[in-house]
């Protein structure tokens, strides 16, 4: 089989992304693609001082050992960790580096895990850890995977941490809300809120050698305006304000929370304003949208970056993705309601629709030969759709559940976006196994997806 282009810019980034250590500046180094996240380390005086931690214990031993043979660990003991935010691909790492006994200190900002307490509070976490194993590709064997985009393809240890910040993590005990100045290890460096990809993000800047850390309010990427697994809001104004400041600085570097480090003044100041720019673009287009009465279903479509952007490999859509932000911006402003009132009537439901389906087809296995001819014809949406109303006449069909699962490994073979493309495979292989399991106990309860 071919592989599809967007398996085969997944491959390339893969390439990119094997791990290395890069010096950007005389006392900063940068681990990337050793662990999820990059880890950075800045050389002081007398310490060091560590932006990130990696997600994975492992990971950061290997991390912690290659930094040991730059700056030995009797002369340089780590003084300060800084978390650019509280994901846990940031944060999951740190155990090790604590471990050798210096008790650094630990700064975030003071909404710190700001992004996941909606889904705490709410009693959500089960939902939220189960999309985002799904977004992540956790349960999919590595052939599936290739890359996250902007990350090696990594698993964590069961319990890791790896949704919340704050789980597994050590964590931050000096906090701050606007910015603030550290003096520590002979370095000076200025943490500045930069509200972003998360509310609690934070980026640092290292005025004596020009370099900026920016967390993952930019990496190699169109933004990750809208994970899979689910989220509230990302505010985008603030965002590009946050962009804005960060342009401001004309630093010589800039060092992202994933992916390689930007070098070169202009450059860096290129890209900031490429970023910003791309995600101006999307919100703006989808306001005007919105204000002349089109749907979400519509501007998904519609809304795509003008070429200048969309062909620069800083903006391809490998993890973050153009129409799913545009629907979130759609869903963050005015809520579900696309403006058709059918969507409004209660009279409806996935049974009436499939009943009215297979009536149209000539049949409920007339229907099921419509899906089977989308699929040989590799219209996998169209198949897929099908699957979709015959699975909402018989939950449990083999061959309705097999259906579904070749149409969506299609789909995702064919997708770029990899956190979609994981998710899409990992609901494939569940109706798999649910088709499995139906065959040998074909009484049994239904599985749920
Ligand atoms: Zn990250």
């Amino acid at each position: 089989m071919n592989k599809s282009p967007a398996t085969l810019t997944l491959e390339k980034r893969r390439e990119q992304l094997q791990p290395h250590i890069v010096q950007v500046s005389p006392n900063v180094w940068v681990s990337v693609a050793e662990d999820v996240s990059n880890v950075a380390m800045i050389r002081g005086k007398d310490g060091l001082v560590l932006v990130d931690t990696g997600m994975i214990p492992d990971r950061a031993a290997v991390t912690l050992e290659a930094f040991r043979n730059i700056a030995p660990l009797d002369r340089y003991p780590i003084k300060a960790i800084i978390y650019t935010h509280g994901h846990g691909d940031h944060t999951g790492g740190s155990p090790v580096f604590c471990a050798e006994g210096s008790k650094p200190e630990i700064w975030a900002r003071d909404n710190f895990g700001a992004e996941v307490l909606p889904f705490e509070r709410a009693g959500l976490m089960p939902l939220f850890k189960a999309r985002g194993g799904k977004q992540g590709g956790f349960l999919l064997p590595p052939e599936k995977r290739i890359c996250n985009g902007i990350s090696p393809v990594r698993y964590p240890r069961a319990g890791g941490a790896v949704f919340s910040g704050k789980t597994g993590a050590v964590l931050p005990d000096h906090f701050f809300s606007d910015d603030v100045t550290l003096e520590i290890a002979g370095l000076k460096l200025h943490l500045f809120a930069t509200p972003g990809e998360t509310d609690d993000a934070l980026s640092v800047w290292f005025p004596e050698e020009r370099v900026l850390f920016c967390g993952d309010d930019l990496y190699r990427s169109f933004p990750n305006v809208y994970p899979v697994r689910g989220t509230g809001n990302r505010d985008i104004p603030a965002w590009c304000s946050s962009l804005k400041r960060l342009e401001s600085l004309d630093a010589d570097v800039l060092v992202p929370g994933h992916t390689d480090p930007f070098t070169g003044k202009d450059h860096v100041k290129e890209v900031l304003t490429n970023y910003r720019e791309a995600l101006e673009y999307v919100f703006d287009k989808t306001i005007e949208g919105m204000n002349a009465g089109k749907t979400p279903d519509e501007l998904a479509r519609e809304v795509r970056l003008p070429e200048h952007l969309s062909s620069l490999d800083y903006l391809e859509e490998a993890y973050g993705n153009v129409s799913w932000t545009v629907r979130n911006i759609f869903n963050s402003l005015v809520g579900w309601f696309d403006g058709n009132p059918l969507h409004l009537a209660e009279g409806n439901s996935p049974e009436r629709e499939a009943l009215h389906m297979a009536a149209l087809a000539g049949g409920e296995e007339a229907l099921f030969r419509q899906a089977q001819n989308a699929l040989a014809l590799k219209d996998a949406i169209w198949a897929a759709r099908l699957a979709d109303h015959l699975l909402a006449l018989k939950p449990r069909q083999k061959e309705y559940l097999t259906l579904k699962a070749d149409a969506l490994e299609i789909l995702a073979e064919e997708m770029l976006t990899a956190t979609g493309r994981n998710y899409t495979f990992s609901v494939a292989q569940e109706l798999r196994s649910r088709a499995e399991k139906t065959a040998t106990n074909p009484e049994g309860p239904v599985a749920s997806a």
